[in-house]
């Protein structure tokens, strides 16, 4: 009998107010219910908002240091259980424990590195243009936060969110994606277990529109930080610009690399299979388009072709296996339906192309690996976010014309280009339109300390990682202080006062 998990309000496990649940089930084997969760709605949301407004005072006169320690904590508590925590989330949403391992690894560098952040948190101070005076910026909390994140990585993207935010002084309302709750769940049980105080970190499961749009519309809920598809983010952007409430919207891609005739091809190859194949395609960063230089296009597809077909699909605890199932029927679906579309545009179908049968692949949603050839950029398959294994081939000219086509779509998440050519890679890096770009590397492969985000319709210019996320979870504040026992006044007394005025 799968375990009932609850809501977590103001320290306390809650059923929901409507007394419903969901089931939670393995990808790979659709028979296992991994848990059971609250199905909450606006009623849920509005208790663990007052929670976190409640908690707030207390938490954010904790020194941001001390705030650290306990993230770093969390930090430890999940090197331990690493190997569990990994094994999981693979039952959790399919991906191969490999990539969970990674996904775990990511929140625990997270987490050091926003502890870490604790004691730094630097502000500015500059001299004064007046005499006796001093002027600094300091950053303060900015109150509660509605964290709000997808299934492709139910331990990472949280941990973005939730370190920094807890880090700046936040409290949080967490809602995830209903397809990866039970990760979601033992992430809180982890941050309670480090001594995150009751209030500062609550927990609410559920639907989108219920829990998820209840958070958004809810007026004490100061910030959001959104992770999923650009569709909705574009819905959350609308209702909270009534309030000018911030938000961060980490958004779809129709991420490309280029492989350029003077290309280590080898290298090139193994970076497209884990870009384009990894995490079953489901990635922001996930290679979608393949933009190949004319001189080695029917060459590279051949050798790409060859090793694509021979990936092991399976479940991802099995660890000779390279791809996992999509996360659910209807992402299973949306995939199949791309490739009808492909084919109906008049793109070559190479290999793919249809469900995953036979053994063990019959109990999951499993999708071949497919890959399009001859695509053009104005076929659907080269410009919609896709979402799963399939690969989307087109030709180039020259590394000119390769930026071009990359460049012509909507999204501006990831891009990656493989040339030995030093004046193509940075026309490249100067001319590319994405918030990041790898040369001689794939398109996904992020490194936690670092910015991380996109341009153009995948965000609406936040990072996350790094420094630059705690610029989203803190208001700065700049203080002058006078010294001088009488009225300065800027900008006039400045200058009024000073020898060798110019005014
Ligand atoms: P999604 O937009 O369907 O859902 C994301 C989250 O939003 C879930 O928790 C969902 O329940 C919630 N939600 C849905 N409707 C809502 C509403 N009306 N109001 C408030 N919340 C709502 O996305 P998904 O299918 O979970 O994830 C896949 C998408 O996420 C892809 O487009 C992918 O590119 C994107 N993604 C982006 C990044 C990035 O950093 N740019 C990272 C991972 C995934």
């Amino acid at each position: 009998m799968a375990k009932a998990f609850k809501n977590f309000i103001g320290g306390k496990e809650r059923d929901a107010e409507s007394g419903k649940t969901f089931e939670n089930r393995n990808p790979a084997d659709w028979s296992e219910v991994v848990g059971i969760f609250p199905k909450s709605d606006k009623r849920d949301v509005d208790a663990a908002v007052d929670a976190a407004r409640q908690a707030y005072r207390e938490w954010s006169l904790y020194p941001a240091p001390k705030r650290g320690d306990i993230v770093k904590k969390a930090g430890d508590i999940m090197v331990a259980r690493k190997e569990d925590l990994a094994r999981e989330m693979t039952r959790e949403m399919g991906k191969v424990v490999l990539e969970t391992r990674g996904d775990v690894q990511e929140g625990i560098d997270t987490a050091y590195y926003s502890a870490s952040e604790g004691r730094r948190m630097f502000g500015v101070t500059a001299p004064s243009e007046l005499q006796n005076k001093f002027t600094m910026s300091v950053r303060v909390p900015v109150g509660v936060a509605g964290v709000i994140s997808p299934w492709n990585f139910p331990m990472a993207i949280p941990t973005w969110k939730i370190f920094p935010a807890l880090v700046s002084g936040d409290t949080i309302v967490f809602k995830p994606a209903s397809d990866t709750p039970k990760t979601a769940a033992t992430l809180v049980e982890i941050l309670v277990e480090a001594g995150v105080p009751d209030g500062v970190l609550n927990i609410v499961h559920g639907g989108g529109n219920e829990v998820g749009m209840a958070i958004v519309e809810h007026p004490d809920v100061e910030l959001i930080s959104f992770t999923g598809s650009t569709a909705v983010g574009k819905k959350i952007s609308e209702i909270s610009s009534r309030s000018l409430k911030r938000v961060s919207l980490e958004l779809g891609g129709k991420n490309a690399e280029i492989v350029m005739d003077d290309a280590n091809l080898e290298l090139a190859l193994d970076g497209i299979l884990w870009g384009a194949f990894g995490t079953t395609g489901q990635r922001c960063t996930a290679t979608s388009r393949l933009i190949l230089h004319e001189k080695i296009y029917d060459k590279f597809l051949d050798m790409l072709a060859e090793r694509a077909s021979r990936l092991k699909l399976g479940n991802g605890l099995d660890e000779s296996v390279e791809v996992g199932p999509c996360v659910n029927e209807a992402q299973r679906e949306k995939v199949h339906s791309y490739t009808e579309i492909g084919k109906k545009e008049g793109a070559r179908l190479v290999i793919g192309g249809e469900f995953a049968k036979g053994g063990d692949l019959d109990k999951g949603w499993f999708y071949k690996p497919t890959i399009f050839a001859d695509v053009t950029p104005d076929m659907t398959i080269a410009r919609e976010e896709i979402f799963g294994p399939v690969l989307s081939v087109l030709k180039a000219r020259s590394m000119d014309n390769a930026i071009e086509i990359l460049n012509g779509t909507i999204y501006g998440l990831s891009s990656a280009v493989y040339t030995r050519n030093i004046n193509d890679a940075f026309k490249a890096i100067r001319d590319i339109k994405a918030g990041i770009t790898y040369i001689n590397a794939p398109t996904i492969g992020a490194e936690t300390h670092m910015p991380f985000g996109g341009v153009k319709q995948t965000g609406n210019g936040h990072r996350e990682g790094g420094a630059g996320a705690f610029d989203f979870f803190t208001e700065i504040k700049t203080v002058y202080v006078d010294y001088s026992d009488k009225l300065q006044r800027a900008q006039i007394d400045t200058y009024r006062e000073s020898k060798g005025n110019t005014n």
